[in-house]
């Protein structure tokens, strides 16, 4: 199928229940509803001259305009352009040239940033630009009435026109290691990985999904969106960005049967002042993602939010992104040390990076991915391509595994974040599992800086549980020994109030890294 195929499945199957909630302005779609909205914005799409093929860009704060536009260029055949909406304006401007972007959707406005001005400035050095639209003004009211103007055989005609192969997205990656990267998708590709996850959490139509986190980012738009869609469930919209008090209240409120976020968000709103009043009774279950979940905030997630089936999910942009995943009757020790087994029609493996030679099961290598999910490719950048995705269409994943005896496979951190000190190899996830445990500390990072003698020395950064009482290294020197290898206990600690973070909520380690080298 492709996506505007199978949303037609789910308009077909479920007319008349939700699937769109906005709570922050109320409004609300059934699927019908839904979908007439979508064909509206794909037909306006065309009466602005969008062909199959043509980028669209959408740099917007989650909305349900944003969801609309997803759906609507997949309809027609355009390549929608995922713009991270924290982008300043040469980002903006990298993005719409390296991705050749007719037309632009944004948001007006969102905490400080003027999106329009931001347009404005870059918009001479982008020819290609034709126009932009912005939602809640009346350019998108121009938009949606052009529709008007294209009978709905021409809307129809134009998905009949399309494979499944056709690429439908670029998502650009976190950029969490370095500059993000434009991977570039087909409808197979992620409407495949959404239906697979949300399936492996059990979807049906009766479910409803809270989801606080960027819908600009694979995590909202895939596993969110497409998971929901593919099975009928609603998408619920608590607010613009995360606001954790905004999140507890949509789940509350609209009765959610399903939470996504990224650690912090769970431990943001644990730590909620009036957590405790919430009613979180409706919560089944739930995805955490897109970075290693510490084993407190997990118990605290499955005991306190209700949510005992909550899955742990494992992938990258350039695969869709889920490749593994836990599942629902999981025991509390396989979510939190492991991310789960291989999802259907996917194969992993792991191997000694330098050799490509797979490893036995227990070694610590370089998860590589293959199967429906891995990208078309990087966006005009075929060297890019070659060196992630070989010849046999392995992904390299960049990113350290275990596979245990039983499949389940542990992520023991990134090639790029593995510090090797006096010729040791040393995992920042494992130090940092460990510091957690400790009294004084609210979070921690462990990141590898130059060393003379050594190469590179282990620096733990520490977000102080209380400011006004933050520990000292002798402190964190003593924790650790006795209870860790010599050479993994920190000899660097720098107290922070918090932490660099990519939108899609991972902490830049390169970037304390920087910030630390002496
Ligand atoms: P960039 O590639 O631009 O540096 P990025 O790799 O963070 O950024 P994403 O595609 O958003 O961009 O994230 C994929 C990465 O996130 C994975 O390669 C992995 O390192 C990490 N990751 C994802 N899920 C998990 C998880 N459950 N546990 C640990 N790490 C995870
Ligand atoms: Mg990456």
């Amino acid at each position: 199928d492709t996506i505007g195929a199978n949303l037609d499945r789910a308009i077909a199957a479920y007319p008349d229940r939700e699937a769109l909630v906005d709570v922050a302005s109320g409004r609300r779609w059934t699927y019908a509803e839904f979908g007439a909205a979508v064909d509206e914005v794909a037909r306006g799409l065309l009466a602005k001259g969008v062909a199959k093929g043509d980028r669209v860009g959408i740099w917007a704060v989650n909305c349900p305009e944003w969801v609309l536009v997803q759906y609507a260029t997949a309809r027609i055949g355009a390549i929608m352009v995922n713009v991270n909406p924290a982008y300043r304006a040469h980002e903006l401007e990298y993005v719409l040239q390296q991705s050749g972007i007719r037309l632009l959707i944004a948001s007006l406005a969102h905490k400080g940033s003027d999106y329009r001005s931001l347009v404005e400035q870059v918009r001479g050095r982008c020819p290609r630009l034709r126009e932009t639209v912005y939602i809640g003004d009346p350019t998108w009211d121009a938009l949606t009435a052009a529709a008007s103007s294209v009978p709905a055989e021409r809307l129809a005609a134009a998905q009949a026109e399309l494979s499944c192969d056709d690429p439908v997205n670029i998502q650009y990656t976190s950029g969490t290691t370095g500059f993000p990267k434009g991977a570039t998708l087909s409808h197979h590709n992620i409407l495949n990985n959404g239906y697979w996850v949300g399936r492996t959490v059990g979807y049906t139509e009766a479910d409803r999904i809270c989801l606080p986190v960027p819908f600009y980012h694979c995590f909202g738009m895939v596993m969110g969106n497409l998971g929901a869609t593919s099975h009928g469930a609603c998408i619920v919209i608590p607010a613009p960005s995360f606001d954790p008090k905004a999140t507890l209240e949509a789940v509350q409120r609209e009765r959610c049967t399903s939470l996504y976020g990224v650690p912090t968000m769970f431990i943001a709103e644990l730590d909620l002042p009036g957590f405790a009043e919430y009613d979180l009774s409706s919560l089944r279950t739930g995805i955490m993602a897109g970075s290693p979940c510490p084993v407190e905030v997990m118990k605290r997630v499955v005991a306190e939010m209700n949510m005992a089936e909550v899955s742990i999910c494992y992938g990258m942009t350039e695969t869709s992104p889920v490749s593994l995943q836990t599942r629902r009757d999981d025991d509390l020790e396989h979510r939190t040390a492991t991310v789960g087994r291989v999802l259907p029609h996917i194969e992993v493996k792991i191997v000694d990076p330098a050799t490509g030679v797979t490893l036995p099961r227990g070694t610590a290598g370089e998860l590589r991915t293959r199967g429906y999910s891995v990208m078309l490719g990087y966006w005009n950048e075929p060297e890019k391509t070659a060196e992630a995705v070989d010849a046999g269409r392995w992904m390299h994943t960049g990113d350290l595994a275990v596979m245990r005896e039983d499949g389940y496979v542990e992520i023991v951190g990134r090639i790029k974040d593995m510090i090797i000190r006096g010729g040791e190899n040393v995992y920042p996830r494992e130090i940092e599992e460990f510091l957690y445990a400790h009294p004084k500390i609210a979070d921690v990072q462990v990141v590898g800086v130059p060393h003379e003698r050594y190469g590179e020395e282990v620096l733990a950064c520490v977000v102080p549980r209380d400011p006004d009482d933050p520990l000292t290294l002798e402190e964190v020197r003593s924790f650790c020994a006795g209870r860790l290898a010599h050479y993994k206990i920190p000899s660097r600690l720098e107290v922070v109030d918090s932490f660099p973070m990519t939108v899609s909520g991972k902490v830049r380690k390169v970037e304390l890294r920087e910030r630390f080298t002496r």
